[in-house]
């Protein structure tokens, strides 16, 4: 047999013999070493003292659970200046002095302990051949090195709720890393700049649009460059080009009822142009309710610089929380457009006809109107 498939090649065991049932497999293993050395002075000793077994687990092979039993050597150490007179063979870094799992086993459990706990662990071992204790995984896991700490150059920084719509801190991810690697119990700036300066290592910071996040990186008077995050350069993008499209609104129009009498001369087509169709079916708001709309977005904006909750603001100013979610990150305001409704009544024909033949029930009628509409509406794109 190839023991090298199954034994640490490194240790020089041989095996003597296997014994196998349907779940267990045990190793008898003796090693081949002639001299070991002596852990306190170093000097090799090839004198055997006396032998005894050591019973070690070891990872599962063939979905089984596997045992090896390692016949050990004491030797008497030769050294005559040697405070320590007979030691036990060495194993060194594949299998621990005392410890009753090779290291390769005992990597396997702490990697999945640190994942999913001990509990979980346990239980999943089982369905691997692996039989341990949820405590002894977490002795492992007790025992791990701790990693280096690596300081974090390039941050996001956002709010993030320690419970939704009552209490919001701050969160902190390393985003070469991926993780998250604080959490700030509140989004005050103060706070923010506190951690910025504990922590010099940080160059970069991606941030939302948040005046607050703004003033606390500001503060803290380091070289620090701030990046909006993706989701805001997109959303200011979006604004951006809203807003130069409501400038054009007027141009956009015109093209449109150009591109109207180039067809009714160019075609007999009745079929309206979508484009002239959205343009018609897009009305501003009256001049009244615009006017509420910009007052009621400055008010916002003036109590969010004040610093102000989301909650107080919607209160004072008798605003939904939406639409103050909406402002919440506007830096400009943006006029609002009133979309005509559906009208049914272009499917008068249709649906009295319908109803003439019989189809008297509201539910089948509107089921089957839905799908003439929407084949009215492909057809339009078709055409
Ligand atoms: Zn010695």
């Amino acid at each position: 047999m190839e023991q090298s498939l199954f034994l640490p090649i490194a240790l020089d065991l041989t095996l003597s013999n296997f014994q196998y049932t349907d779940t267990t497999i045990n190793l008898n293993v003796v090693s081949s070493r002639v001299s070991s050395q002596c852990p306190i002075c170093q000097e090799s000793s090839s004198k055997i003292h006396s032998r005894y077994l050591r019973i070690i687990g070891d990872l599962p092979i063939s979905g089984k659970i596997t045992t090896v039993h390692l016949q050990v050597r004491k030797f008497f150490c030769e050294n005559t200046y040697c405070v320590r007179k007979i030691f036990s063979e060495r194993f060194q870094q594949h299998l621990q002095s005392y410890s009753r799992r090779f290291d390769r086993f005992n990597e396997l459990l702490s990697s999945m302990g640190l994942e999913l706990g001990g509990n979980l662990t346990r239980r999943i071992g089982i369905l691997s051949f692996v039989k341990v204790s949820a405590s002894t995984i977490l002795r492992l896991i007790i025992k791990c090195p701790f990693q280096p700490i690596i300081l974090p150059k390039i941050i996001g920084v956002n709010d993030w709720a320690f419970k939704k719509l009552f209490d919001y801190g701050t969160i902190i991810v390393d985003l070469e890393k991926n993780k998250v690697i604080d959490l700030l119990p509140d989004r005050e700036a103060k706070t923010l700049t506190k951690w910025l300066l504990e922590h010099p290592s940080v160059e970069i910071v991606s941030r939302d649009r948040s005046l607050t996040y703004i003033s606390a990186i500001t503060e803290t008077s380091k070289n620090i460059a701030q990046i909006a995050d993706r989701w805001h350069i997109l959303n200011n993008l979006m604004e951006s080009f809203e807003c130069f499209l409501n400038t054009q609104r007027q141009s956009i129009k015109q093209i449109a009822v150009e591109l109207k009498s180039e067809e009714k001369i160019g075609s007999s087509d009745n079929l309206s142009s979508p484009i002239l169709e959205i343009e018609q079916n897009i009305k501003p708001f009256p001049k009244q309710n615009h006017s509420k709309y910009l007052d009621n977005f400055v008010k916002a904006k003036q109590l969010q610089s004040e610093g102000h909750s989301k909650r107080k603001i919607a209160k004072l100013l008798g605003m939904s929380r939406n639409t103050l979610n909406r402002y919440w990150e506007r830096t400009t305001f943006l006029p609002k457009v009133n979309h005509k409704k559906s009208n049914i009544l272009d499917y008068e024909e249709y649906l009295i006809k319908r109803w003439n033949e019989g189809e008297q029930s509201a539910k089948i009628c509107i089921k089957k109107f839905k799908k003439k509409a929407l084949n009215i509406k492909l057809g339009l794109f078709m055409s």
